[in-house]
């Protein structure tokens, strides 16, 4: 039965750039409605491991298998096709689009017309631009976020960044990939992007995510992985791998 299979299955993965082992045999399964973290110090491979699940990068070696299929090394468009989509580290809104606009390019994202193609040609009849802004403007409101006609450039940190969470949720995935979505916001932009993880979760969605703010990770995520030198060194609920002998002596150094 399909809900009996992991959604997500990483086995020995592998991301060298030169000489660097940015990311060096990884295995970890994520379950269906898992909200999944990833931890680890600067420079351990996170980031290179969502980027690889994501399609930005070729794998050097290992597969990715997800919902039964394997995944490894597809575009990221095609995976994105698959149900798997993703924020990123810096925000990536278009500045002069207003709020419901950036999330209505991600409905066009799902389709076969890559970003530009979304924004520059214009191939698509009325009514699918009515659907995507619909689709947008249902997102938005399930999030929460009401300020649907201000420019990106013009909102708050915070804001962008939930603006961004609901392009990437605006298509639908199975699979929410988030890097760092607490990163520079403050403790109450903090507390409201939990309410909206909880929101995203209660309606089935799966996450992984990177995050360094533990108590954030403490309050959503129901397993975590840590990685040290492109290595996972430690699995299992967050409180188990922040009191793991390993992932403490990689956090202070050496
Ligand atoms: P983290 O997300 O845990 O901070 P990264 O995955 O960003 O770690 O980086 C892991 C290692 O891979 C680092 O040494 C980084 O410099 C290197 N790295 C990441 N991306 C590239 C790249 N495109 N080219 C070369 N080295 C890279």
């Amino acid at each position: 039965v399909a809900s009996d299979r992991p959604l997500l299955e990483i086995r020995d993965l592998a991301k060298h750039f030169g000489g660097i082992k940015a990311v060096n045999g990884v295995s970890l399964t994520v379950n269906r409605g898992d909200v999944a973290v990833l931890i680890g110090p600067n420079g351990s491979g996170k980031t290179t491991v969502l980027n690889v699940l994501s399609g930005i990068y070729t794998a050097t070696a290992g597969s990715i298998v997800y919902d039964g299929k394997e995944i490894t090394n597809l575009g990221p468009a095609r995976i994105n096709r698959l149900g798997i989509s993703r924020t990123f580290q810096n925000i990536r809104l278009f500045p002069e689009l207003t709020a419901l606009e950036n999330v209505a390019v991600g409905y066009y994202r799902r389709g076969t017309v890559g970003l530009a193609g979304a924004l520059l040609s214009r191939p698509r009849g009325y009514r699918e631009e009515r659907e995507a802004m619909e689709k947008a403007r249902e997102t938005l409101h399930f999030l929460g976020f009401a300020r649907l006609g201000v420019k990106a450039k013009n909102l708050p940190y915070g804001q962008q960044r939930i603006v961004e969470i609901a392009r990437a949720i605006v298509s639908g995935p199975e699979l929410l990939l988030l890097d760092e979505p607490a990163a520079g916001m403050n403790h109450e932009e903090t507390e409201v992007l939990s309410q909206i993880l909880y929101r995203i979760h209660a309606r089935g969605m799966t996450m992984l995510l990177i995050e360094h703010d533990m108590s954030f990770v403490s309050s959503v995520a129901t397993r975590a992985y840590v990685m040290d030198f492109g290595q996972k060194i430690s699995e299992g609920s967050v409180k188990q791998v922040l009191s793991d002998p390993a992932v403490m002596k990689a956090y202070l150094g050496d």
